[in-house]
């Protein structure tokens, strides 16, 4: 694909990121292991939230071989508070094949990269690009918003038509010379000027020259949203002099090997006496948590079993139940 003033546009955002580019930790390293770590981390994370944990994260596993070396309830620790909980899973299971497979030295080719487990056309880009400055395309949702409105185009970006044609785009576009600038540009571009929480700024946008959107705020175009489903929970507070009934995740789930406060039907909670509700919102899901004081005589079920309570900090949890028993074990 050729694209008109392609070698300008690419120039125009390398040297717009020059004199804009915001500074972040992760981008005074062109070290693949902590590059990899923060585009893992900011995938589904803020900018924010992410800077408030990169730095103490990095010392705490400066190398592959350091996550590799961890047991998976540290490394489920260490996430609490990022969230989606895989991502972690998935950045051990790379550690470990960086050390199994590479002696602990972060591999070079495109191909060992893109076939450490967990890592996505997006990564690939991400580390090819900003560890090693390669030219390789890289779109994400702000890359796309931003290809949406140059382009004047109306597929949906989420679509399999509307991310092959980015992505086509990116690879087209790409600085050969400074993709680290270029990519680090095009992604800033969207989350500041080209914005879609707000009309963008297209006076100081670098592209203003090239752009064809005519209405900007009507794109990107994206496919209609899944519903929120709302799901209600039942669960049981049972605090003991041997801790805290606490339940192990397991068979695949979202928070597999991560811990929460025991589940029952709700027939079974009805006669319990109600201690709060919480509300949360996960993904598509829209979560009513209620949450009643079991008697002291309770069996726990399998999975089940009593954390001390000197254990509960080192204990892997989701962010809504680590509230939970941070607010009724009074830490
Ligand atoms: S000119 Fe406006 S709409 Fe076009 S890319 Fe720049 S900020 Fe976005």
């Amino acid at each position: 694909m050729s694209i008109p003033h392609a070698q300008e546009i690419a120039q125009a955002l390398v040297d717009w990121f020059t004199a804009h580019g915001r500074d972040y930790p992760w981008r005074r390293t062109t070290e693949p292991w902590a590059i990899l770590v923060s585009e893992i981390m900011l995938q589904q994370t803020t900018i924010p939230t992410v800077l408030g944990r990169y730095e103490g994260w990095m010392a705490q596993f400066p190398t592959p071989a350091a996550l590799a070396a961890a047991t998976e309830e540290e490394a489920l620790r260490s996430w609490e508070g990022l969230g989606y909980y895989r991502r972690v899973r998935a950045l051990q299971a790379a550690a470990r094949a960086i050390v199994q497979q590479h002696g602990g030295q972060f591999p070079t080719a495109e191909a060992d990269i893109r076939a450490l487990p967990g890592i996505g056309d997006y990564t690939v880009g991400a580390v090819l690009s900003f560890a090693f400055n390669r030219p390789a395309p890289l779109v994400d949702a702000n890359v796309s918003r931003v290809f949406a409105r140059l382009f004047n185009d109306t597929t949906p970006v989420d679509s399999p038509a509307g991310r092959k044609l980015h992505w086509k785009w990116a690879a087209a576009l790409v600085h050969p010379t400074n993709a680290r600038a270029y990519n680090s540009a095009l992604m800033e571009l969207g989350q500041t000027i080209c914005t879609g929480s707000s009309e963008p700024d297209c006076l100081l946008c670098p592209l203003r020259s090239w752009c064809r959107a005519t209405n900007p705020a009507a794109l990107p175009v994206k496919l209609p949203r899944k519903e929120i489903t709302a799901v209600e929970h039942h669960d049981i507070l049972l605090l003991t002099p041997a801790g805290l009934l606490m339940e192990k995740q397991a068979g695949g789930k979202r928070h597999e090997g991560m811990y929460r406060l025991p589940r029952r039907p709700a027939e079974h909670c009805a006669a319990l006496p109600h201690i709060t509700d919480q509300k949360y919102s996960i993904t598509r899901y829209k979560v009513t948590r209620h949450l009643y004081r079991a008697p002291a005589d309770t069996v726990p079920l399998p999975g089940e079993e009593f954390i001390p309570l000197s254990e509960l900090a080192a204990t892997p949890m989701a962010s809504p139940d680590r509230k939970l028993v941070n607010l009724y074990t009074g830490e």
